[in-house]
This record gives structure tokens, C-alpha cells and sequence, in this order.
């Protein structure tokens, strides 16, 4: 008998992803920064096969830039970037991990750096913003995209600038509710704190920019 294949219903799975499967809201952050160090770690593993990529520790870092007055926290890595079909398949399907399939492209078999498996941690994000804005391009492109979510609703992805290759993260953190307190992801003591709870093992360095506008 021919097996029927599971279905899911896109929509509802990824508000149960927001909704049910983290216990604690803070752990968005260790999520987009395991996500920066995976992008990252790719380069790395890129330079030792290819002798034109040299990985020059110095360039690769992790940047957080909290500002109230917008009410946005930027996340910004000098990774390996995503081409527009990489946003949309990795960020636009959910379960979809490429950093797992690299790990299986390039047989990295102590791949024990990189960390994404599961292709749902970046959906966490949902959980502080309203709105986040991922603005990527490319190792080896000259071409930039801008994918754009609210959530359940889907997703829009269109071309933009960016001069360095990499991927910048905007998330537009919501308001306060009675309920929940969303300002403590704008306040850079608050941040430090949640990096060294979750992230101290991380490779590279994490930055904090706090020039306010
Ligand atoms: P996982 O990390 O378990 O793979 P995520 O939901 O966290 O799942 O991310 C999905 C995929 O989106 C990643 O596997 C990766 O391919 C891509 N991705 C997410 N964030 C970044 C980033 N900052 N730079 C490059 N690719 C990214
Ligand atoms: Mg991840």
C-alpha cells in the first residue's frame, strides 16, 4: 500500500512554533546568534577547501545594536550570507535547516561547531517582534535581498543595497502589554546578561553597538 505522506498546515504550525514550543522569550537571542556563528563557522570550513578564501579571524564577528528610539534590535553577522532561493527555502519553509545540509554536503563529520539542525530556532524570533527584516547577500554575490515577515502571515522578499556580505536582522520589538514586558530587549546590560547565560560558548565575538539615535 502506497504510504500517504503527513501534510502540515503552515500557518498554525508556525504560531505554535511562536507560541508553545519556547518556554522563555529571551531565547531568541540565542537562537539568532547561534544562527550568525553557523554563518560564520561556514566560511571557515569554505577557506579550508578553497585556497582563493582566506578566514582572517579578525573579519568575522557578531553585532547587536539595540535602540530604544526606533525600538529595534539589529543583529548583524559577516557570514556566509543567504542568496534570495536561501531565504526563501531556509526562512521561508519551516523545518527547513541549511545549515544541516551543509553539514551533510561538506561530510563535516566534527561539524560540532555548527549548531542548527532542527530549521525552526530563527522562528523564535516572533516571539519579541512584530516585524523582522533580513537583509542578506551572498558569499560571491554582488546582489542583495530583503526578506520581510509579520509573522504567520507570510513573508515578502524583494532586492536591496548592502555593501558587505553578510546578514542583518532587524527586529521591530513589540510593545509592552500588561502581561509582558518586551523593553528589556532594548537595554544593553539586559542583552549582555541573556549572551552570557546562553551564548558564552560562542567562537566568535559578539559586539554591542549602543550608539543611540
Ligand atoms: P537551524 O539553525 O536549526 O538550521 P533556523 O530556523 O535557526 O534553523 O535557521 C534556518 C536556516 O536559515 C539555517 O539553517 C540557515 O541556513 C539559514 N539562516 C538563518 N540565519 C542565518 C544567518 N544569520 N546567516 C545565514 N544563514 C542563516
Ligand atoms: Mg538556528
Amino acid at each position: 500500500m502506497a504510504k500517504q505522506q503527513f501534510q502540515a498546515e503552515s500557518k498554525r504550525l508556525l504560531e505554535m512554533m511562536i507560541n508553545s514550543i519556547y518556554t522563555q522569550k529571551e531565547i531568541f537571542l540565542r537562537e539568532l546568534i547561534s544562527n550568525a556563528s553557523d554563518a560564520i563557522d561556514k566560511i571557515y570550513y569554505r577557506a579550508l577547501t578553497d585556497d582563493k578564501l582566506v578566514f582572517n579571524k579578525d573579519d568575522y564577528f557578531i553585532k547587536l545594536k539595540p535602540d530604544k528610539a526606533s525600538r529595534t534590535l539589529t543583529i548583524t553577522d559577516t557570514g556566509i550570507g543567504m542568496t534570495k532561493d536561501e531565504l526563501e527555502n531556509n526562512l521561508g519553509v519551516i523545518a527547513k535547516s541549511g545549515s544541516y545540509a551543509f553539514k551533510n554536503e561538506n561530510e563535516i563529520k566534527d561539524g560540532h561547531n555548527i549548531i542548527g539542525q532542527f530549521g525552526v530556532g530563527f522562528y523564535s524570533a516572533f516571539m519579541v517582534a512584530d516585524v523582522v527584516t533580513v537583509t542578506s547577500r551572498a558569499l560571491g554575490s554582488d546582489e542583495a535581498y530583503k526578506w520581510e515577515s509579520q509573522g504567520a502571515d507570510g513573508y515578502t522578499v524583494e532586492p536591496c543595497e548592502k555593501d558587505a556580505v553578510g546578514t542583518e536582522i532587524i527586529l521591530k520589538i513589540k510593545e509592552n502589554t500588561e502581561d509582558e514586558q518586551y523593553d528589556e530587549y532594548l537595554d544593553e546590560y539586559r542583552l549582555k546578561t541573556i549572551i552570557k547565560k546562553y551564548s558564552d560558548f560562542i567562537r566568535y565575538p559578539i559586539k554591542m553597538d549602543i550608539t543611540s539615535s
